[in-house]
């Protein structure tokens, strides 16, 4: 349970950290985690709702990244493919195994040796073992298996494994566990201006956005885990140099899967020579995503006509059954990938690699990487920290711990044990009166809230009238700094996603 905001507000202003954290998505509450296992005092503001910024509009995969491997970034999928397997360990049921169907196309981006190579060499750097492995599947297999595909020019398909999850709730469960290790965090805190003492960042200066009073905190260490937003605090701190983020714009589009019933998660060719994923999830897919400059708001990143235009064009030419116009578009999401500028590279060709910036000041940025390394990029960062600790305040802390750390309370073992918690609660779900679709109802508290599904129902059996989304509402309001009823809407994907039934 999250202390009261003014609780927190108070010791935020009064105790002196080891390390503040600024910036509220994945990186900053996989920072927060690791520091606070390692017993740092740690402070993390996040200047809206956590997973506010584009740790709630990514493609929501957990993924070894297979078209990192055409740009021979071997490294970089060997990584984030151990991770991957570590982040399903620790939280089976928000990182869940999705089969994936790569088709190959006359005349399109990969043929059958290249795919079988670069699959085996997928598994292989990311350690995929058993039924998890790769398959080639012939003309007639791939079709059997997404009926949807042009047979006229459908040569085969990979079939290979990757995870898919919800990046808000993976964020939000991070943050709880960095919460529950003893990290004091806040939202609706915005860092305005940093801090200064005998020359290094000691802390800073910060505004509560609510209520626009101004607050200031103290911490030996700051970390500015801004994703898109890293510039500017860099700026501030005079020590943007050469180096700086290049924001990339990615769109995402919603239809009912009345209008197109694919049967499973698909990546397939666009005719420019990039790749979209189609995914169903509940009654809905989504399709993207585009990959663009932005120079624009990153507080308001608009999906323009041209985008949602991109996305359906791809979608009709590469399946001939489907001719999706936009009025069929439910909703969209646009965020902005934090990348480091490499010269001469275009949007799609810069590295996803993340980085680290250590100014003068002793200001620490971590910027760049994607969601699926987050633990490792926490683990770097804080490395980095607890040697600065060592070495300017004489303060030792232990190694990082975050890879036995589950990722919710009552943790899963297996995914044995997600799926049969998941029948008990459709089973529930089913003797109720009034719950459409007890299954897809199921599926979306289990996949999400894991076993706090129970705690959720419990409000429910109290409910007093209230009906199932209300008691989610309060569950999160009480458990997960949920403060406007539209960043519960977003943080549980309902301004993407209807709700299920
Ligand atoms: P953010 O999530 O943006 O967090 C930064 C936070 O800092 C924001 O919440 C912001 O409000 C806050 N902030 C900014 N300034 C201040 C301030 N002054 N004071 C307080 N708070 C502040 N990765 C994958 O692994 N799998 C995918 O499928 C995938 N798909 C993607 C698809 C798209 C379209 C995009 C854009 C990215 C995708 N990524 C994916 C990458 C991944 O989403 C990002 O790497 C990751 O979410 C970045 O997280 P972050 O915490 O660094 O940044």
């Amino acid at each position: 349970m999250p202390n009261s905001r003014s609780d927190t507000l108070e010791t935020l202003c009064r105790d002196e950290y080891d390390l503040l954290i600024i910036g509220g998505g994945i990186t900053g509450a996989g920072s927060a985690l690791d520091a606070a296992a390692r017993g740092m005092r740690v402070a993390l503001v996040e200047k809206g709702d956590f997973a506010s910024g584009t740790s709630s509009r990514s493609t929501k995969l957990i993924h070894g990244g297979l078209r990192y491997l055409k740009q021979f970034e071997i490294g970089l999928v060997r990584e984030v493919g151990r991770e991957r397997a570590i982040i399903h360990r620790l939280a089976p049921h928000l990182v869940i195994p999705e089969k994936m169907l790569l088709p190959l196309i006359e005349g399109g981006t990969f043929g059958r040796w290249a795919t079988s190579i670069g699959l085996f060499t997928y598994d292989l750097l990311a350690g995929v073992t058993g039924d998890d492995r790769y398959k080639m599947l012939n003309k007639e297999e791939a079709l059997q298996q997404e009926p949807l595909l042009p047979a006229d020019k459908l040569l085969g398909a990979g079939y290979y494994s990757e995870y898919r999850t919800d990046d808000a709730r993976l964020t939000i469960e991070v943050m709880k566990t960095a919460a529950r290790h003893g990290a004091q965090v806040i939202n609706y805190v915005q860092a305005e201006d940093l801090l200064y003492k005998d020359g290094r960042v000691a802390g800073a200066h910060c505004r509560d956005v609510l209520t626009d009073t101004t607050y200031t905190i103290r911490a030996k260490m700051v970390v500015n885990a801004t994703g898109p937003w890293s510039d500017e605090l860099r700026r501030a701190d005079g020590s943007l140099g050469d180096k700086h983020i290049f924001q990339t714009k990615g769109v995402h589009i919603v239809v009912h899967r009345h209008d197109f019933p694919v049967r499973q998660a698909i990546y397939f060719d666009v005719p420019d020579g990039r790749m979209v994923f189609a995914i169903p999830r509940l009654n809905y897919v989504y399709v993207g995503t585009t990959d663009t400059p932005y120079h624009g708001d990153l507080d308001h990143i608009p999906a323009e006509p041209q985008d949602i235009q991109y996305l359906l064009d791809a979608v009709n030419q590469m399946f001939p059954d489907i001719l999706l116009p936009k009025e069929k578009v439910l909703a969209t999401w646009a965020g902005v990938r934090p990348l480091i500028y490499e010269a001469g590279k275009s949007a799609s060709e810069i590295s996803r690699k993340d980085e680290i910036f250590e100014s003068e000041s002793g200001l620490l940025t971590i910027a760049g990487g994607k969601l699926t390394g987050y633990r490792a990029m926490a683990e770097k960062i804080i490395d980095r920290v607890a040697k600065r600790l060592r070495r300017h305040f004489n303060l030792h802390f232990g190694d990082c711990r975050t890879k036995e750390i589950p990722l919710t309370p009552r943790p899963f073992r297996s995914v044995g044990d997600v799926q049969a918690f998941q029948a008990r609660i459709t089973g529930f779900l089913q003797d109720q009166k009034h719950v459409s679709q007890p299954e897809l109802v199921a599926a979306y508290l289990v996949q999400n809230y894991g076993r706090q599904t129970e705690d959720i129902l419990q409000k429910w059996a109290t409910r007093d009238g209230k009906d199932l989304e209300t008691a989610e509402h309060d569950f999160c309001a009480e458990n997960e700094w949920v403060i406007r009823r539209e960043d519960f809407d977003r943080r549980t994907g309902r301004a993407l996603f209807p709700p299920p039934g």
